[in-house]
């Protein structure tokens, strides 16, 4: 089988470059993915898209397009899931301490958010507005922010890609080799394909193909631990602070995650589940003894020195890109990136230098 693009890695990088690509071009492409769709860092239960990042609430780079593309790309698939797997319902993001008060608020003042994006609530109007919240110091209130079950959306994705006459093989190893000017992928159910063009969304295994090791990716796993609340999780919005809690089925939820740079093995464990309830019950106190565990999740996030993504073409290689270094903005990113990626690969325009894999 031939094919004009050969994606490796089925998560949120791969699968929606493989919409873009044929959203623009009637090029023939193919995703693969050993491990099965969202089996990677975008296997994370439940997560945000959440233009107001960091301790302080800082704005996004390219908050307004990237918010806006990963927008797009829900509502579009969303027909495709009989399962509801995202909420707009807005993040609230209580300061935990006086100087995080202050720095939201500079940022808040500063950062030129659009109208409507991000208001300053004091501590009574979030008691008023999320009882029991710990809210001594006020925090941001996100209206735009979206929680979305990610395995869910990127099944939706999968079956959209399948309605458009892209293929996807799960489960098959392969070994990859150049011969002339293809790349070929030999099967060992002596299924053979042929592609002109490579591009690696293999999150933190990107960095297992010689010719990407060179890219600064750095692994930080997460952990996550989805709990059943007693009657229901109090808020509908996402909480984030501390790390971040939410639901979208009103009695499971989720909370997380760990940021772990040292770790010895990839498995959920104890430390995690007691990192992420300490903290989670220093933000919402009134939960204590009214959740049960369901289950732990863990995955490991790519991550860069200049926390922004890796995305174009290969300096030395011909007819082989690479998408990659999400870090934990997979959901704000994918959708926005993928279109400057296929834009490229297929018009031949420039990808932003902030981005580019040249800058390593
Ligand atoms: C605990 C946790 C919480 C998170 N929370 C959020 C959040 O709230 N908001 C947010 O936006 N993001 C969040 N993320 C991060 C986000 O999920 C990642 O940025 C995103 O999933 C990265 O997507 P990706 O497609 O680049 O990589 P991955 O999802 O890791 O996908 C890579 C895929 O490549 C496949 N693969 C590996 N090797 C090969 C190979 N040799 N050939 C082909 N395929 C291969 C893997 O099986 C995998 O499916 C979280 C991550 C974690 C771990």
């Amino acid at each position: 089988m031939k094919y004009d693009f050969c994606i490796l890695g089925a998560g949120l990088a791969g699968l929606s470059l493989a919409k873009e690509l044929k959203s623009i071009s009637d090029a023939k492409v193919v995703v693969i993915d050993p491990n099965g769709i969202a089996n990677g860092a975008s296997g994370s239960p439940l997560g945000l898209s959440n233009p107001a990042t960091g301790r302080y609430a800082t704005k996004s780079w390219r908050a307004e397009e990237s918010l806006q593309a990963c927008k797009n790309n829900l509502e579009e698939v969303s027909s495709y899931s009989s399962e509801l797997f995202y909420s707009q319902s807005g993040v609230i993001r209580p300061a935990m301490d006086s100087k995080i008060a202050r720095r939201m608020q500079e940022n808040l003042e500063s950062n030129n958010w659009p109208d409507d994006w991000c208001e300053w609530l004091s501590e009574d109007e979030i008691k008023t507005r999320f009882p029991d919240l710990q809210s001594e110091y006020g925090g941001v209130w996100v209206s735009q922010g979206i929680t979305v079950a990610i395995p869910e959306y990127l099944q939706a994705l999968s079956k959209y890609l399948n309605s458009k006459k892209i293929d996807i093989f799960e489960q098959l190893n392969y070994e990859l080799n150049r011969i002339s000017d293809s790349w070929v992928l030999d099967f060992q159910s002596s299924k053979k394909i042929e592609a002109k063009h490579l591009i690696v969304t293999a999150g933190i295994k990107t960095q297992e193909f010689d010719f990407w090791k060179y890219l600064p990716l750095h692994a930080v796993k997460g952990q996550v631990a989805i709990f059943e609340a007693e009657s229901e999780f109090p808020y509908s919005s996402a909480v984030s602070a501390l790390g971040y809690f939410a639901s979208i089925d009103s009695k499971t939820f989720v909370a997380g995650s760990t940021y772990e740079h040292n770790f010895v093995h990839e498995q959920p464990d104890e430390n995690g589940l007691t990192y992420i309830e300490d903290r989670m019950l220093k933000v919402m106190p009134e939960m204590k003894g009214k959740y049960r565990l369901i289950k732990q999740w863990s995955g490991v996030r790519a991550s860069t020195p200049d926390r922004k993504p890796i995305v174009g073409s290969h300096p030395n290689i011909k007819d082989c890109s690479v998408f990659t270094g999400l870090g934990s903005k997979g959901l704000l990113y994918s959708s926005i990136l993928a279109k400057d990626l296929a834009r490229s690969l297929i018009n031949g325009d420039t990808i932003p230098d902030a981005v580019s894999p040249q800058r390593f």
